[in-house]
């Protein structure tokens, strides 16, 4: 394990992450295997994501191609997503390394995934990044152009739409995120009442930290963690 963090402190977080969803879980009568729950690994080192693997976190995350690539060599067999923004020249380097990329943000990188998939001759899952908070500083579609998005992005070949995410607004309390949860929930049943050709509604990708008892209480299958199970990222 890292100095930062032992196996004994890692073990409470999950412990304390599971207890939070459980009571989130029972609060909106959902069940635990509605939820996946993605463990957010940035800044983490590989030895104590395999510690976590080995604790049954069964999906990880990475936002940055760099990290990604170094790490991938030396992580135990697991579901791996991209969950950051991506430049389209980087697609190229983790198209074979990930099973789903939460964050196309543009219909130029969903277009560059469709290529380097055909490349390869493999079908690539994404779900569209959604801008709900509508601010200036973040990647995604508005949530008027989303559904248009997710039919243009469906049609293209090597490439199926899973679903949506989103990354809200950093607020004060995780309260003040509901409304953006609920809109996200409203816009993914929406998308999924339209029944767009080679597309699916299943994966509603949205809850960190601070907010993922809110978000699973509004509707989100997928939960991204990091601070929650690491404990607090040292960024240098
Ligand atoms: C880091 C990160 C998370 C996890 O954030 P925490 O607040 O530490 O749980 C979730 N999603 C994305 C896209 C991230 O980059």
């Amino acid at each position: 394990m890292t100095e930062k963090l032992s196996a004994e402190e890692f073990d409470l977080n999950l412990a304390a992450v599971e207890s939070r969803l459980t009571a989130a879980l029972e609060k909106s009568g959902r069940k635990r295997e509605d939820i996946t729950l993605l463990a957010a690994t940035k800044t983490v080192d590989a030895k104590t994501v395999n510690y976590a693997i080995s604790k049954g976190i069964d999906y990880i995350g990475e936002n940055k191609v760099q990290e990604l690539l170094s790490k991938y060599n030396d992580i135990d067999p697991v579901h791996k997503h991209f969950i950051g923004h991506l430049q389209t020249n980087k697609v190229k380097d983790i198209i074979d390394k990930v099973e789903l990329i939460q964050s196309v943000d543009s219909i130029k990188l969903a277009k560059e995934i469709s290529k380097q998939a055909q490349k390869i001759g493999k079908t690539v899952d994404v779900l569209i990044e959604v801008n709900i908070g509508g601010e200036e500083s973040k990647w995604g579609f508005t949530p008027e152009n989303t559904a248009e998005a997710v039919a243009e992005i469906a049609n293209l070949p090597n490439i199926a739409v899973k679903g949506l995410m989103s990354i809200p607004p950093v607020c004060n309390s995780a309260e003040e995120n509901r409304k953006y949860f609920r809109k996200m929930y409203k816009l993914f049943i929406d998308i999924d009442s339209q029944k767009i050709d080679n597309s699916s509604m299943s994966i509603l990708s949205m809850g960190m930290s601070d907010d993922f008892d809110i978000a699973v209480e509004e509707g989100a299958t997928l939960i991204r963690l990091g601070t929650a199970l690491f404990g607090k990222r040292i960024y240098k």
